[in-house]
């Protein structure tokens, strides 16, 4: 039976047709998919940075031709959103999936190290598959491709230039991603799936002097030293052990010369969790720490603060996990699976949160199988496979593509489908 949404609005509780009717549905479309193979290709060999996407911005909009979908496109830059209404009314529900497309700039040349473009690729086959399912579904399906999602801006960028003004208000938000895994591994996970993150700079102040007469000065090095020690007292003495935090120096800047103590330092501290309170706790007992230090060096300034590049926590919807992981285990069987938590922060979450709806995001193992299946005969996981953002990170396409794109359509069918 399918599972009630607890916080989604009326039209996504409906009853649903069973997982199993999806996963049929799934197995039996006719949908043309010959063309995705060269529309990765293009993307594959013309990676674009961040904010600079246009050529492949211009392929999508090419692509989205094939449907029958209305278009927008320029939304916070090279963002484009496509909506395909199927006997839509205002009962039935609106699922939205969103693809980012922007790649990144690796070992001195623009690569899709991340595999965006397998996402971009995939949700325009889910599409495909949607218009090939006509008769099996009623509502609105609206596919977002967002530029920029690593510079972690483009979601908001795209919200401040209007987007919830120019697209139908989604019932629920879905996303992917490919992931270290065995090719075509469908990996979800219930609440949080992917860290919060948060940089601070911070600065203290000091009294300088010349490096022979240390007690004509307030050694701003020597406090931030014990700053430094104590952070890690923090996650060690006043995190609980079966909660995840960690805080690194990311850097620390002190004085330029041989000869004198200066009279600041400044700390570039970077955090991961995936309980944003938890994080609050954190903050106050660092905050707690560095005036506690910078008091204990006699200096009379008080430190200064600032918080910068917040990343929310993925946080899945239980239902809206239960419903989608139903569809994923009867079209997958054995390949769906429990995903890992990753450390790792994506911008996605702003997209639900601007019209506050439920969301799901999953991960789709991309390892070329022989090499995952090498590596953990080896045992040599950790070491031989390679993790998104190096420049050997490159999915394996026929089931990589597969399972994105059976997956894509899967996910928003839980929700549309009669
Ligand atoms: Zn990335
Ligand atoms: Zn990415």
């Amino acid at each position: 039976m399918p599972q009630q949404l607890d916080t989604a609005p009326a039209n996504v509780s409906r009853s649903q047709p069973s997982a199993q009717h999806i996963a049929d549905l799934l197995a039996t479309h006719t949908a043309d998919l010959s063309w995705q193979q060269a529309f990765y290709d293009v993307l594959h060999e013309h990676p674009e940075l961040s904010h600079q996407e246009e050529r492949t911005a211009g392929a999508i909009q090419s692509a989205l031709q094939r449907f029958d979908v209305e278009v927008t496109t320029d939304i916070g830059g090279h963002g484009i959103v496509a909506v395909m209404r199927n006997e839509a009314t205002s009962n039935t529900p609106t699922a939205l999936m969103r693809a980012d497309f922007d790649a990144l700039f690796v070992d001195g040349k623009n690569l899709h190290a991340c595999g965006h473009d397998m996402h971009t690729t995939a949700l325009l086959g889910a599409l495909a598959i949607l218009d090939s399912l006509r008769e099996h579904w009623a509502g609105t399906v609206i596919a977002l491709f967002q530029p920029a999602e690593e510079s972690s801006i483009g979601a908001k960028l795209m919200i401040e230039d209007g987007l919830v003004d120019k697209i139908p208000a989604p019932d629920v938000c879905l996303g992917q991603h490919v992931m270290p895994g065995r090719a075509g591994e469908v990996q979800t996970r219930r609440g949080p799936l992917m860290a919060g993150c948060d940089s601070i700079k911070v600065t203290i102040f000091g009294k300088s002097a010349h490096a022979s007469m240390p007690h004509k000065s307030i050694d701003p090095t020597y406090t931030a030293a014990m700053i430094v020690t104590r952070l890690q007292a923090i996650v060690g003495r006043e995190v609980a052990p079966d909660e995840f935090f960690v805080i690194s120096v990311g850097t620390l800047r002190s004085g330029d010369t041989n000869n004198i103590i200066p009279d600041r330092a400044e700390l570039v501290l970077n955090t991961r969790y995936y309980d944003e309170e938890l994080a609050e706790r954190v903050y106050a007992a660092l905050k707690r720490v560095v005036q506690a230090e910078v008091q204990a060096s006699g200096s009379t300034k008080e430190p200064e603060f600032h918080f910068y590049a917040h990343g929310e926590v993925v946080d899945n919807n239980e239902a809206v996990f239960d419903r989608v992981r139903g569809t994923f285990d009867a079209t997958f069987g054995e390949h769906s699976v429990t995903a890992q938590r990753s450390t790792v922060s994506e911008d996605f979450t702003y997209l639900p949160k601007a019209w506050n709806v439920p969301y799901l995001f999953w991960f789709v193992g991309s390892t070329p199988r022989q090499l995952w299946d090498e590596a953990a005969a080896r045992g040599t996981i950790d070491t031989d496979v390679p993790v998104n953002h190096q420049a050997n990170f490159v999915p394996e396409y026929e089931p990589t593509v597969h399972a994105t794109t059976l997956a894509g359509a899967g996910a928003l069918l839980s929700f549309v489908a009669i």
